[in-house]
């Protein structure tokens, strides 16, 4: 099965979410480390979105105290489709309230329009998304880039659009989260030619080829490589040979993508019914514990190096960890 397969089923957790879901406990979660960690990508609203009635979880606290370890310090939730903007005025005071999530303690904000909806950039959505960028919780402009996986908006606007959001990070002088999926060399061609050799950009949830990881990591000395649950897939040779032999100690970030991306050791007996349909950022250790095997690492070293490499991406005094 190819890594794109893979990729597409677990980036579909709803399709099977109803029929059987558990999650799995804080005791297995916390057995693998206790060093404190930031889930540095994530989208927590459509994790709840998604838990069934029976976890009863309708807060984000509630789910940080019943289900992550106690190691987890802090979130950054990545608000990527035009509707989450307005999700204010649309659904206030609920899980999917921007305002919401920015008041809760551990929850931080990154905000751009996704290459999948680059098709309904306009205006009226770039304000509405300038005014969550400038809240002091909003660490980062993103998840922005190109899919030409998927191609749900034309390669054409996809790169428009992503230009166009560069420049308005450079306007408010925000770290830039890029998306990127089969689109190398476009990635890379607008990458060098608009974005400062020295800005901070995390290319998060990297599954392409290895190369591209070295040719990014060369020409950005402030560029960090996010590494989620992918890794643990069998198949995922692209991701796995990239932490190998590409990625230095001092350039990595951990992160769950959730509510995709579970971490394939929580699965293994396919055909049980207690099948975890949904990630969320308690996952983060198995995400460590992959990568510790494949650096030939401890997994304490693996979280303290992840949570070095966060602070240098995402200021300190933006992120209280
Ligand atoms: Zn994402």
């Amino acid at each position: 099965m190819s890594e794109n397969q893979l990729r597409k089923e677990t980036t579909e957790p709803q399709q099977t979410a109803k029929a059987s879901t558990t999650l799995p406990d804080v005791e297995t979660l916390s057995s693998l480390t206790n060093v404190p960690y930031v889930d540095t990508h994530t989208h927590l609203h459509y994790v709840l979105d998604r838990l069934p009635e029976k976890f009863g979880v309708c807060t984000y606290q509630d789910l940080k105290e019943r289900y992550c370890p106690p190691n987890l310090e802090a979130c950054i939730n990545v608000l990527c489709d035009p509707l989450s903007f307005t999700s204010d005025e649309i659904f206030p005071n609920t899980h999917s309230d921007w305002k919401v999530m920015a008041n809760t303690s551990f929850i931080y904000l990154a905000a751009g329009v996704h290459p999948h909806n680059s098709k309904d950039y306009n205006d009226y959505v770039e304000n509405k998304m300038r005014k969550i960028l400038q809240h002091p919780k909003t660490v980062a402009l993103g998840e922005i880039g190109l899919d030409y996986h998927y191609n749900i908006s034309p390669r054409d606007i996809q790169k428009k659009v992503f230009i166009k959001q560069i420049e308005l990070a450079k306007e408010l002088n925000k770290p830039l989260v890029v998306h990127t999926r089969e689109a190398e060399q476009d990635t890379f061609d607008i990458l060098i030619k608009y974005v400062p050799k020295d800005w901070k950009i995390h290319v998060h949830c990297f599954t392409d080829s290895p190369q591209f990881a070295k040719d990014l990591l060369d020409h950005f000395p402030n560029l960090y490589i996010g590494i989620t649950g992918v890794v643990t897939f069998g198949s995922a040779r692209n991701t796995q040979e990239t932490v190998r032999y590409v990625v230095p100690f001092n350039r990595f970030l951990l992160e769950t993508d959730a509510p995709y991306m579970i971490p394939s050791k929580l699965n293994r007996n396919k055909k049980s019914k207690d099948k975890v349909t949904i990630c969320h950022s308690g996952m983060i250790p198995f995400v460590a514990q992959r990568i510790s095997e494949l650096m030939n690492k401890d997994i304490d070293e693996v979280m303290q190096a992840a949570r070095e490499n966060t602070r240098n991406m995402y200021e300190r005094k933006t992120i209280r960890y």
